[in-house]
C-alpha cells in the first residue's frame, strides 16, 4: 500500500512508526518547514499517549527524557489555594505514570529516530485529485506522484483540510496565549501550577531542563502581536497577579515570547474518498486539557492497526472503522478541553466567583472525570 502522509509532526511520525512495523507499507512523509528548530516549548503527554508510545518500545526513551507531574496547583491571581493539591495527589496515585512532562522537540526526535523515515523537508502539496482507487498528488515543486492513500496530519491550519473541506474553519476562542522559557527557581519541582484571573491565566511548567510559563489573555485573533507593545499589553493583562508574575515579566523581552491565537476544528468531516485527515488537522483543541498530542498519538495507533488488517480495495472500509473508534474518544476529550476551559479563562460573567466559592466542595473527579475515563479504556 503506498501512502503519503503530509506533516512530520506528532501524528504523523508516530503513524510512520508504526507502519514500519509492518511488510506492504511504502511510505513517503513530508514536511513543508525547512528544519526543526521551531519546535519550541513543554508538553503535557497523557499516560494515554505514553502508553502509544510503549507500544512502539518508545516507553523507556520517554521516561529517560520526562518527568511524572507529581502535582497540579490551582490558584487564584493573588496566588491562595482554590483547589486543594490533596484532591489531585488522589487522582495521581490511582493512576501511576498519569501526567508526564517533557520538551516537544525530545517527544519528536524519540519518533523520527523511530519512524527510521526519509523526510521530505521544504515540502508542501499543490493539489490533491482522489481519481477512486488512486489519489493523484501535485506537490510544491510540481512532482506528481500517485498513492492508494493520502493521510493529512499537517495540523490545526492542515492543508489537506482546507483542500478537500474548505468549508470546515478554525473557530478561535478569543484568546491569545504566549508560551516562555523562564528561570526555574519560579516553578515547583514537577508541578503544574494554574493560576487563575478572569479571562486570565499563567501555567508554570517545571520541564525536565527549563522551567516554562505559559500566559493567556482576551486579545482579537489575527491581530498583530506587535513585539513592540508586547511586554506592556501583558503587564496590563496581569497587573493585578501576586508573586512571582511581576517578577517573571520583568525579565522577559518580547523576542522571548511566542503568541499563539487560540482556536480549535470542530468537525467529523475527516474521510473523503482515499483521503483522511487526523490528530489536530481533523480535532484541534484548545490547549487546556494538554490533551491534543497524546489524541494524535492515537489517532496513528488506530489507523495503523485498521490498515494493517486490510486488503488495498477495502480502504474506504478501515477509514471508516478508523472513524467509528476514534470519535467517541475525541468527544471525551473535547469535553475534558471545554470544561478545563470554562473552569480556566471563559468570560461568562461571575463564573470564576462562583467557582472560587464553590470549588472545596466539588469531588475532584468533576474536574477530571474526563481523563478518568480516558485512562480507563483503551483506544
Ligand atoms: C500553545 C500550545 C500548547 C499545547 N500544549 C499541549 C500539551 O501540553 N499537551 C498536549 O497533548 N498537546 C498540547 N498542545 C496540542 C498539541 O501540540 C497538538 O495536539 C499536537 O502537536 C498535534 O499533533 P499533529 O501531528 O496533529 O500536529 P503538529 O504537531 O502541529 O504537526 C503538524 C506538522 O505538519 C507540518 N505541516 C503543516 N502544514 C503542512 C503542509 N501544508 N505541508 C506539509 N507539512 C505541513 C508542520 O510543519 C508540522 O510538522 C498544545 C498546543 C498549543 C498551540
Amino acid at each position: 500500500m503506498k501512502i503519503l502522509i503530509v506533516g512530520a509532526g506528532i501524528a504523523g511520525l508516530t503513524l510512520a512508526s508504526f507502519l514500519k512495523e509492518h511488510e506492504g507499507f511504502d511510505v513517503d512523509i513530508i514536511d513543508k518547514a525547512p528544519d526543526w528548530s521551531h519546535l519550541g516549548f513543554t508538553i503535557d503527554i497523557w499516560d494515554v499517549g505514553r502508553r502509544i508510545l510503549a507500544r512502539l518500545d518508545l516507553d523507556d526513551d520517554f521516561d529517560d527524557l520526562s518527568h511524572p507531574v507529581h502535582s497540579y496547583y490551582v490558584a487564584d491571581k493573588k496566588l491562595n489555594n482554590r483547589i486543594v493539591l490533596e484532591h489531585f495527589e488522589k487522582f495521581y496515585k490511582k493512576y501511576p505514570s498519569v501526567l508526564s512532562q517533557i520538551n516537544r522537540k525530545d517527544v519528536h526526535a524519540i519518533l523520527i529516530k523511530k519512524s527510521e523515515c526519509d523526510i521530505r523537508m521544504n515540502l508542501s502539496i499543490e493539489s490533491v485529485n482522489d481519481a477512486g482507487d488512486k489519489v493523484l498528488v501535485t506537490f510544491s515543486d510540481k512532482s506528481i506522484e500517485s498513492y492508494d492513500l493520502v493521510v493529512g496530519a499537517d495540523g490545526i491550519h492542515s492543508q489537506i483540510r482546507e483542500l478537500i473541506y474548505p468549508d470546515v474553519k478554525i473557530e478561535y476562542t478569543g484568546d491569545r496565549g504566549w508560551f516562555t522559557w523562564i528561570a526555574q527557581k519560579y516553578v515547583s519541582p514537577q508541578t503544574i501550577t494554574e493560576i487563575l484571573g478572569p479571562n486570565t491565566m499563567c501555567s508554570l511548567f517545571d520541564n525536565p531542563n527549563q522551567a516554562c510559563a505559559f500566559f493567556t489573555a482576551k486579545e482579537i485573533p489575527g491581530t498583530f502581536c506587535d513585539p513592540s507593545t508586547r511586554m506592556d499589553r501583558l503587564k496590563k493583562h496581569f497587573k493585578d497577579y501576586g508573586s512571582p508574575i511581576p517578577e517573571i515579566l520583568s525579565e522577559l523581552k518580547a523576542e522571548d515570547l511566542m503568541p499563539t491565537d487560540i482556536g480549535f476544528i470542530k468537525t467529523d468531516k475527516w474521510i473523503k474518498g482515499r483521503i483522511i485527515i487526523i490528530g489536530d488537522a481533523a480535532h484541534a483543541m484548545e490547549p487546556f486539557a494538554g490533551i491534543g498530542a497524546s489524541m494524535a498519538m492515537e489517532d496513528a495507533y488506530v489507523l495503523a492497526d485498521e490498515l494493517i488488517q486490510i486488503q488495498l480495495k477495502e480502504i474506504p472500509k478501515a477509514l471508516e472503522a478508523y472513524k467509528k473508534r476514534r470519535l467517541p474518544r475525541i468527544k471525551l476529550a473535547r469535553h475534558q478541553t471545554r470544561l478545563n476551559y470554562y473552569t480556566d479563562v471563559s468570560k461568562i460573567p461571575g463564573l470564576h466567583f462562583l467557582e472560587r466559592v464553590l470549588a472545596p466542595f466539588f469531588s475532584t473527579s468533576h474536574f477530571t472525570k474526563g481523563y478518568a475515563r480516558l485512562l480507563e479504556t483503551e483506544p
